[in-house]
């Protein structure tokens, strides 16, 4: 018996990086998976997770988009028969100083990275009504939701949102069963940690290739950077029925860098 047979997962961006390693780790357990993603390879990455054995759909999703992202959650609704699972994990970053924000940018993190975050939220919490056997919420925020980093103002104040947002909605949900928590990566290896290494790289100083993010590994107590399945375990736990009394938290999982 695996822990999560018969449920279905919801993973936004579950086409690579941490999404792909939490859509793994619930196939690997037993879970129906659909996973969504702006990028069109969402296709082939269900194709590959389904090489498993596992019932994975991919569904191409902006989720800015209030109409997509109603049709993913039904999607998911009318291929498995429910949604118990909704992990909330589509994020960007860019990274500027100051002078250099512009508007769009900052309105394309909280679009992304808040907002989507929230209208997922949304979306699953109907679904999990339909058949009022609760669900899991799971959202991805980041070390920056704890300690915001320089040059990435607008990240910070998108991942601080997601961390009251959850909060404020694990308190409207929680007598129907349904928990809603957050998670911080710290320093993750994804395509988004090679963006951070080369960017940040040029503009906090003269450092080559890999050379920044080495330094900054050194930082954690672990002496190592993360991986998508440290993430994956966590959220896994969430999603289980060992986490049935946690609700509204915020919880790290970054070899001890933030401790707090
Ligand atoms: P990644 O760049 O590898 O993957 C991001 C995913 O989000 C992709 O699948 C992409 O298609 C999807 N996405 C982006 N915009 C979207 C949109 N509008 N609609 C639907 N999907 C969209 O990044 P990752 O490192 O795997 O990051 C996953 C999450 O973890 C993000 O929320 C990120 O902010 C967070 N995070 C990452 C790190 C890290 O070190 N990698 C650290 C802290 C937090």
């Amino acid at each position: 018996m695996n822990r999560f047979d018969g449920k279905t997962v919801v993973i936004t961006g579950g086409n690579k990086g941490i999404g792909y390693a939490i859509a793994e780790r619930f196939t690997a357990e037993g879970a129906n998976v659909v996973i969504a993603s702006v990028e069109p390879q969402v296709e082939e990455a269900a194709a590959k997770l389904r090489e498993s054995g596992a019932a994975v759909s991919g569904v191409v999703c902006d989720v800015t988009d209030p109409e997509a992202v109603r049709v993913l959650y039904e999607r998911a609704f009318d291929e498995f028969g429910q949604v118990d699972i909704s992990v909330q994990n589509a994020g960007i970053i860019t990274i500027a100083k100051v002078e250099d924000l512009t508007e769009d940018k900052w309105d394309a993190t909280m679009a992304v990275n808040t907002k989507g975050v929230f209208l997922c939220c949304q979306e699953a919490i109907r679904q999990m009504r339909k058949h009022g056997r609760g669900g899991r919420l799971i959202n991805t925020a980041s070390g920056q939701a704890r300690d915001g980093f320089i040059y990435t103002p607008h990240y910070a104040a998108s991942k601080f949102g997601v961390m009251g947002l959850t909060q404020s909605l694990a308190k409207e949900v929680a007598l129907e069963g349904i928990t809603v928590n957050a998670i911080c990566p710290g320093i993750i290896k994804t395509d988004m940690w090679d963006y951070n290494d080369r960017v940040w790289g040029q503009m906090l100083g003269d450092y080559g290739p890999g050379e920044l993010m080495a330094s900054w590994v050194q930082n954690i107590p672990m002496k190592r950077a993360g991986e998508g399945k440290d993430v994956a375990g966590l959220i896994a736990f969430l999603a289980s029925e060992d986490a049935d009394y946690i609700t509204g938290q915020t919880i790290n999982v970054d070899g001890g860098l933030i401790m707090s």
